[in-house]
């Protein structure tokens, strides 16, 4: 595949041209096919393990054609997928602990004592990020508050802490909690930025404005990257630019952009950001999450939660009576880390670090496009036979990733039951929205186009059954 994405055309247009080259049908399932055949990551797909129709009992009435029929999986944006490489390497390391046993500490596969460092350099590229600012500890929650710990400093004046409107709760509940730690209200000191009434995604021009105004007010300015219900890829690059002239610190949840869109921490110069690897990184769910400071907070001394973990690992096991902290992402570290969890993430790492994200963003540009362009061609507007779908996430595709947010106009969990009896994976989210994500790392434009025809039938006979 060319580069796309230097061309200004929209992956529609660039569909269409390759499908006349082609002489082939845009919404046909050859187009499909040979979209597959062109693509470079077209293996990638074979280094995961496929749920299977016939496993998922829990669904009612699931109809199977065969024991090894697949799933069509669209929520990689919530919990990807099992890499092949996983078992071995977690076996691997319960291996190292049985044999070595406290010598598997400095020895073995996955030293348990440096098993921190290992994935650093991926990581780091994921996100932008030189590797000595970004590890892997803990939760992402609690890698937040451990964070907001640090950086969010109030004063008299300056207090508030700004998240976008519908944020995920868990970073809801945990700036909440950190205003009132501090003795303040989160109805005063929590600012949140929405979207105009009737429209679904936030403008950056109103992220800009509400800056300026409440600027000096602002201690920490700390959205998502990408925003789990819309879709909504954020202009990281110009808020965190205009936030600093405003003297704001600024930090971003990379959960659903990790590994989904490009991020360049460093040269943004982002104070913070943090992000969990069970979404887009296929590290399994509850997995450790990555954090990043930027190198200008290296040497940063205020209080912070502190455990051996924080000492630098020349001095670690001297057991002083003080920590000698280390300094930048490292001194947040607490306790030791699990060498079964990391064997995890770093299976995950070593697709991506194959994969390449240039690569996988050049598949998404095209997959996604192609997802919507399906979308818009079988349920438009004004076709009263069927359903509509609107889709809530932007058509401009540099605001957004993988995902779709669609809202249809006939009750959301029929649609849902129906699609996941036919063995379609992804997740409905409160209010209204279905999200389907086509991780390029594992799904084919043929999945695209399967899930697209397996919706349509089931709208045809949800209408059938409604009527
Ligand atoms: C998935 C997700 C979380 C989950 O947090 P954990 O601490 O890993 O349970 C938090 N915030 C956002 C924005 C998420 O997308």
């Amino acid at each position: 595949m060319e580069n796309f994405k230097q061309q200004s055309a929209s992956p529609r247009e660039v569909l269409e041209s390759l499908a006349a080259k082609q002489g082939l049908d845009l919404l046909g399932p050859a187009f499909a096919d040979h979209m597959d055949n062109e693509d470079p990551l077209r293996g990638m797909k074979d280094r995961f393990v496929f749920p299977r129709l016939a496993d998922q009992t829990c669904v009612e009435g699931i109809m199977a054609e065969g024991e090894e029929e697949e799933c069509i999986y669209m929520c990689g944006n919530s919990l990807g997928l099992q890499p092949k490489t996983t078992k071995d390497k977690v076996a691997e390391t319960l291996n190292s602990w049985a044999k070595l046993a406290i010598n598997s500490h400095f020895h073995g596969s996955l030293p348990a004592a440096y098993c921190d460092n290992y994935g650093r350099e991926t990581l780091g590229d994921l996100v932008g990020a030189a590797p000595s600012q970004v590890v892997i500890m803990n939760a992402l929650t609690v890698n937040l508050h451990l964070l907001l710990l640090d950086f969010y400093q109030p004063t008299e004046t300056r207090y508030k802490i700004m998240i976008e409107g519908h944020a995920f709760p868990s970073d809801r509940y945990a700036i909440q909690s950190q205003v009132r730690l501090r003795g303040l209200d989160p109805e005063k000191a929590v600012l949140q930025v929405r979207p105009r009434p009737g429209e679904h995604t936030i403008r950056t021009e109103d992220i800009l404005q509400l800056l300026k105004e409440e600027g000096p007010s602002i201690a920490v300015v700390c959205l998502s990257g990408v925003q789990y219900y819309t879709g909504q890829k954020f202009d990281m690059e110009r808020v965190t630019k205009a936030a600093q002239e405003q003297g704001c610190v600024v930090g971003w949840d990379l959960a659903h952009a990790v590994g989904n869109v490009e991020v360049k921490l460093d040269e943004w110069g982002v104070d913070f950001a943090c992000w969990c690897t069970y979404k887009y990184l296929n590290s399994g769910a509850g997995c450790l999450g990555g954090s990043y400071v930027n190198a200008r907070h290296n040497e940063r001394t205020g209080p912070r939660l502190q455990g051996w973990w924080s000492n630098r690992q020349e001095t670690r096991f001297e057991m002083q009576e003080h920590c000698d902290r280390s300094s930048a992402v490292d001194g947040f570290r607490i306790s030791n880390p699990p060498p079964l969890l990391i064997a995890c993430v770093l299976s995950s790492l070593e697709i991506f670090r194959e994969a390449g994200m240039a690569r996988l963003l050049q598949k998404q540009f095209l997959l996604t496009g192609y997802l919507e362009m399906l979308i818009k061609s079988h349920f438009r507007r004004g076709d009263n036979e069927r359903p509509l779908v609107t889709i809530i996430t932007p058509e401009d595709t540099s605001q957004r990733g993988c995902q779709l947010s669609l809202i249809f106009s006939f009750p959301l969990k029929q649609v849902h039951k129906e699609i996941s009896k036919r063995g379609i994976m992804c997740d409905i989210r409160q209010p209204n929205v279905m999200r389907i994500a086509p991780a390029p790392l594992y799904t084919s434009f043929r999945d695209v186009h399967r899930f697209v025809t397996i919706l349509g039938s089931v709208f045809d006979l949800c209408k059938t059954e409604a009527g």
